[in-house]
C-alpha cells in the first residue's frame, strides 16, 4: 500500500495543474495516467486568457519558447458573409493565442509536475476505488492500493471516478457529435487565422497549426431525444456533485461543452488550480471539508451556468439553432 495527501487520475491540463498547485502547497501527489506517454490530441486553439494561468503555474516560458503557432483571433463566416473577430489589445500590442500542438503542451505540464515534485507513474489505469464510511479514501491500481486524504478525477470525458461513484450526469443540449483529424495543407485565405463556420446541421473549424498542417472539426447536432450523430459525443454535460466527501472532479470530468465554447483547456487548468488551493485549505488552513466542497460545487455550477448562456445565445443566432427550434421546440435550454 502507498499513501499520499493528494491522488490525482489523469495527467491532462486539469490534472498537472492540480497536481502542481498541490506541490506548491508542499503537499505529496501522486499522479497516474493511462497512457505511457502523451498521445496526439484535438483541441490546439488556446485563448490569450490562458497566460496567466500558465504563469502561475510555473510554465509560461516553457510554452512560449515551443515555437507554437499564434493567432489573433477567429474568423466567423456564414453564407457569404465573414467577419473577423480579434481578441483585443492593450498598450504591450495585440493579443495572440496559441495553436498548441497538444502532445508537447501535455509534456511540458507533466514535466513541470514532476520537478515541482510530484510522483508520475505512466501506464497507470484506475481500476476499483476505496472508500470507508461513504468517503473516497483511494484507488486501486495494477492491483496495488493507493490511499489519499483526495483523490482527484482529471481522467478528461472519461470521467472514470464520477462513474464509479454513479454520479448524475444532466445533459444540457440536444446531441452534439464531432469529427476531426488533421490535413497536411495550409489553410487558404484565411491570413493564417482559425475560422468557424456554421451550417444547417453543425458547424465546422479549421485552425493553422504551422509547418503546413491545419487542424480541422466538424460538429453535428442530433435530434433531441433522438440517436446520437455519428462521432465523439460532446453533449454539454454538467456533474453538480463534482466534489464530494474524499473526492474532487476537475476539467472534463466535472463539466463538458462543445469546443465552439473554446476554453476547455482554460476551464481544466482554472478547476484543477482552484481544486488545489482548496485542498491546501482543508490541509494547511483547517478550511472545512463541507466549506471546500461547496465552495468547488457552486463555482462548477456557476461557470458552467455563464457558459451555457453564452453558448445557447451562439446557436440560437445560428442557421443550425434555428432550424431545431423550429422542428423540435429546441430551446438550447433543458435545465
Ligand atoms: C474535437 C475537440 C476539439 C477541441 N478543441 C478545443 C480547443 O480548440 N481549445 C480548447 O481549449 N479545448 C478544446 N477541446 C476541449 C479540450 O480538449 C478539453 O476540454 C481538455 O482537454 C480537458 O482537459 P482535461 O485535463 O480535463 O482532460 P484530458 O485532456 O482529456 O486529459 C485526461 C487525461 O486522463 C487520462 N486518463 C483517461 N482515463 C484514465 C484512467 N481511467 N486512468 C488514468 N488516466 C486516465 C488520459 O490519458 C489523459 O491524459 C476540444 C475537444 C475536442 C473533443
Amino acid at each position: 500500500m502507498s499513501t499520499a495527501d493528494v491522488i490525482v487520475l489523469g495527467a491532462g491540463p486539469a490534472g498537472c495543474a492540480a497536481a502542481i498547485r498541490a506541490r506548491q502547497a508542499g503537499l505529496s501527489v501522486m499522479m497516474f495516467d493511462a497512457n505511457a506517454s502523451p498521445k496526439a490530441a484535438p483541441g490546439e486553439t488556446l485563448h490569450p486568457g490562458i497566460e496567466p494561468l500558465l504563469r502561475q503555474l510555473g510554465v509560461l516560458d516553457q510554452v512560449l519558447q515551443a515555437g507554437f503557432q499564434r493567432h489573433r483571433g477567429v474568423w466567423r463566416m456564414q453564407g457569404e458573409t465573414r467577419e473577423f473577430f480579434p481578441y483585443g489589445q492593450d498598450a504591450q500590442g495585440e493579443w495572440l493565442g496559441f495553436q498548441a500542438d497538444r502532445r508537447v503542451l501535455h509534456r511540458i505540464l507533466q514535466q513541470a509536475a514532476v520537478d515541482a515534485g510530484a510522483t508520475l507513474i505512466r501506464n497507470a489505469r484506475a481500476e476499483a476505488v476505496l472508500a470507508q464510511e461513504n468517503r473516497v479514501t483511494g484507488v486501486v491500481i495494477n492491483s496495488t492500493h493507493y490511499r489519499a486524504a483526495w483523490t482527484i478525477d482529471a481522467t478528461g470525458r472519461h470521467a472514470w471516478l464520477a462513474r464509479q461513484l454513479a454520479l448524475e450526469a444532466r445533459t444540457c443540449s440536444p446531441p452534439l457529435a464531432a469529427r476531426f483529424g488533421w490535413r497536411n495543407e495550409e489553410h487558404a485565405n484565411h491570413d493564417g487565422q482559425p475560422a468557424f463556420r456554421f451550417h444547417d446541421d453543425g458547424w465546422s473549424w479549421q485552425a493553422p497549426l504551422g509547418n503546413h498542417r491545419t487542424a480541422w472539426v466538424e460538429l453535428r447536432i442530433g435530434e433531441p431525444g433522438g440517436s446520437p450523430p455519428a462521432g465523439l459525443d460532446l453533449t454539454w454535460t454538467l456533474r453538480p456533485h463534482c466534489a464530494g466527501p474524499g473526492y474532487f472532479l476537475v476539467g472534463d470530468a466535472a463539466a463538458t461543452f462543445d469546443p465552439s465554447s473554446s476554453h476547455g483547456v482554460l476551464r481544466a487548468l482554472m478547476s484543477g488550480i482552484l481544486c488545489g488551493h482548496l485542498v491546501e485549505g482543508w490541509h494547511r488552513a483547517g478550511v472545512a471539508e463541507a466549506m471546500a466542497i461547496d465552495t468547488y460545487r457552486q463555482w462548477v455550477c456557476e461557470q458552467f451556468a455563464h457558459d451555457e448562456q453564452r453558448l445557447r445565445q451562439h446557436y440560437t443566432d445560428s442557421p443550425a439553432g434555428q432550424r431545431f427550434a423550429k422542428e423540435y421546440g429546441l430551446t438550447w435550454k433543458v435545465r
